[in-house]
């Protein structure tokens, strides 16, 4: 029982004779206990809240339908359609996905990485790097070929969740909702198609590894990359929602979807139908099984259900990526020059000869920039310091100065 007159705690009642604690404040007191549930309900609230949020931060109204996305991407990238629709769907459905309501049909939806297969140049990476830019969600780049198994040269397979981290500035929640594009995955498949008995460092145990962050778990991640020392405090991620974007060239693959399609067609196909093949283009028939015939193992390419190819950038193609996106080439000169009041014109026949030495010097789209940088060279040196507000470059002018820079060097063969 209470004593009379004695401090009580104004929550729940109880005299300072009857509590182990009881602590004043300014117009009353509060007992330990009250204390210690008060405290409870507010951590359950803000986990509660916390949780709210998450769900809110994406918004399916907000979310952009995969025609906006497809429409965005176009914006930046010239062609390749059928690879813009694949990804424009896939990632709409992570994002669905990750607002699934909490399942009680038994329904739920699955994470869908992707692969795209094309040859370097045409423009894997710059579309992933567009979604990205799009969804305003954490992105990182990351080279297959410097990933190895725990315990061998180069680096662990964690460090590709590193480079994610640093993206956005460790913040884990939102490195758990982002986009790891990882290139050249074809340079980790094993060599041939039997599973090799000897073991292969820079293959089937990458693969494996790499499984693992393509299912979905919490791994523990070096926060400066690189091997794991001893001594780093690991941080914890869990990569059920991020969406991994995988892309190689997967040189010679060709060669073997071609060869399917032949030995298939032998029997039951009429020439016809195999005449329809078009056999310029033949990643467009890729499947699954050729991804397994190049060394892919089975696991690593079911946890990739989306796979889509990206077409062969073709001259008209080349002097579109020219001019056409948001961010061309020859719009970033036009800028440049204009920030010193010089305004650029070009002849529509540069843009072909641009073109051509990239086709001829085998360079793609990547070789296009360095070919108009040694056009514009001499005149982003010399005009800043001159009167000359105008620049016109003809096709006479640009071919005088790709001769100067001597192109023969930037041959690739
Ligand atoms: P990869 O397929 O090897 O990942 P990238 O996406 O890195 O190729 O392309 C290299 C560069 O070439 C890009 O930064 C971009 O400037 C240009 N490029 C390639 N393909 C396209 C394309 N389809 N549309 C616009 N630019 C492209």
């Amino acid at each position: 029982m209470a004593r009379r007159n004695e401090d009580r705690c104004n929550f729940c009642g109880r005299g300072r004779s009857e509590v182990s604690l009881l602590i004043s404040g300014l117009n009353g007191f509060i007992c330990e206990d009250c204390a210690q549930q008060a405290h409870e309900i507010i951590a359950q609230m803000r986990k509660q809240a916390d949780e709210q949020l998450e769900k809110e931060d994406i918004n399916l109204d907000e979310l952009p339908r995969p025609k906006e996305i497809k429409a965005f991407l176009d914006n930046y990238v010239i062609g390749q359609d059928e690879a813009k629709r694949n990804l424009s769907v896939a990632v709409y459905n992570h994002y669905k996905r990750l607002m699934q309501p909490d399942s009680k049909d038994d329904v739920e939806i699955e994470k869908s990485n992707i692969i795209m297969v094309g040859r370097t140049g045409t423009g894997k990476t710059l579309l992933a790097k567009t979604i990205a830019r799009m969804l305003h969600v954490p992105f990182a780049i990351v080279d297959a070929t410097v990933l190895t198994e725990a315990g061998y040269v180069g680096e662990d397979i964690e460090s590709i969740l590193t480079r994610l981290l640093l993206n956005c500035d460790y913040d884990v929640k939102k490195a758990e909702r982002g986009i790891v594009f990882i290139d050249e995955i074809d340079k980790i498949a094993r060599k041939g198609d039997n599973p090799s008995i000897t073991r292969d460092v820079s293959g089937e145990g990458v693969q494996q590894g790499l499984l693992k962050l393509l299912e979905g778990s919490v791994v523990g991640v070096p926060p400066q990359g690189g091997r794991k020392h001893p001594e780093q405090k690991l941080i914890q991620v869990d990569t059920k929602n991020i969406l991994f974007i995988c892309g190689g060239a997967f040189d010679g693959i060709e060669q073997k979807i071609g060869a399917r399609l032949n030995t298939r067609s032998v029997g039951f196909a009429t020439d016809e139908s195999r005449h329809d093949i078009d056999r310029n283009n033949l990643l467009q028939y890729i499947t699954p099984a050729d991804l397994k015939k190049f060394g892919l193992i089975p696991e690593i390419i079911g946890r990739l259900p989306i796979l889509t190819y990206l077409e062969p950038l073709d001259a008209d193609a080349l002097k579109r990526i020219l001019t056409e996106p948001k961010n061309a080439i020859i719009k970033q000169y036009k800028k440049l020059f204009a920030m010193d009041g010089i305004s650029m014109t070009i002849d529509p026949e540069v843009y072909q000869l641009i073109v051509d030495k990239a086709i001829e010097f085998k360079l793609g789209a990547r070789g296009l920039r360095s070919i108009a940088e040694c056009i514009m060279m001499d005149a982003m040196y010399t005009m800043p310091s001159e009167k000359a507000k105008e620049l016109h470059i003809t096709l006479e002018y640009a071919q005088r100065e790709l001769q100067k820079a001597n192109l023969e060097r930037m041959r690739n063969e």
